[in-house]
């Protein structure tokens, strides 16, 4: 059985209609996602073989770093991403999470305006993120390139916004503004309600503990 899996989607391909169609879905799961999740297992393959070869090969090793890196954090930022939306959701987020984000940004609409901004003027490809900073104990707004640059690691990724052009090409074109708008229609506040209290209760001492 490979290491990593892709997972299924938590609805129908259509289910998000229309603010993110069924067909941009379909594609942007079955065949992107699943590609990271081939080239995580085809890394850690090579791995293997370049042991067997003595694990000698510097310029091999490189290679196999920046693609399991890359393929990993890739699965590991779309598995996030699809439950990160649902049907019928949107609105505003409530309880904890609110008062954090009110305390971090001002208002769920600077949270907003920041964390779009920071997913529209990505140079090339990435993510915007609202992330768990364990060591300030705070939510941040972090602009993520490819799938694992300019990121801290300790950060924890609540809500996950895909900037690749092949996340909404299909539908939105050249219109990177309106896939953002669109994803406020269908983001799901309350897994990411839920991510926050985990990340909280697993992440905000343990790392600091460790160090
Ligand atoms: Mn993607």
């Amino acid at each position: 059985m490979p290491t990593y899996e892709l997972p299924d989607l938590p609805y129908e391909y259509g289910a998000l209609e229309p603010h993110y169609s069924a067909r941009q879905v379909e594609l942007h799961h079955d065949k992107h996602h699943a590609a990271y999740v081939k080239g995580a297992n085809d890394a850690l393959a090579s791995f293997d073989v370049f042991r067997q070869q003595g694990a000698s090969d510097s310029e091999q090793l490189r290679g196999l770093e920046r693609a399991l890196a890359f393929n990993v954090s890739g699965h590991l930022l779309h598995s996030l991403f699809w439950p990160s939306m649902r049907p019928d959701g949107g609105g505003e987020p409530d309880g904890e999470l609110k008062a954090a984000i009110v305390e971090a940004f001002g208002s769920v609409d600077t949270l907003k305006k920041q964390l779009g901004l920071a997913t529209t003027t990505l140079f090339g490809s990435g993510w915007g993120a609202l992330v768990w900073e364990p060591m300030a104990g705070k939510v941040m707004v972090q602009q993520i390139y490819d799938h694992q640059a300019n990121m801290s690691p300790a950060n924890l990724p609540l809500l996950v916004i895909d900037g690749w052009e092949h996340a909404y090409y299909l539908q939105y074109e050249n219109r990177k503004d309106e896939w953002i708008n669109a994803f406020w229609n269908i983001v799901n506040w309350e897994r990411v309600a839920a991510r926050f209290d985990h990340a909280r209760s697993s992440l905000s001492s343990s790392l600091l503990a460790m160090a």
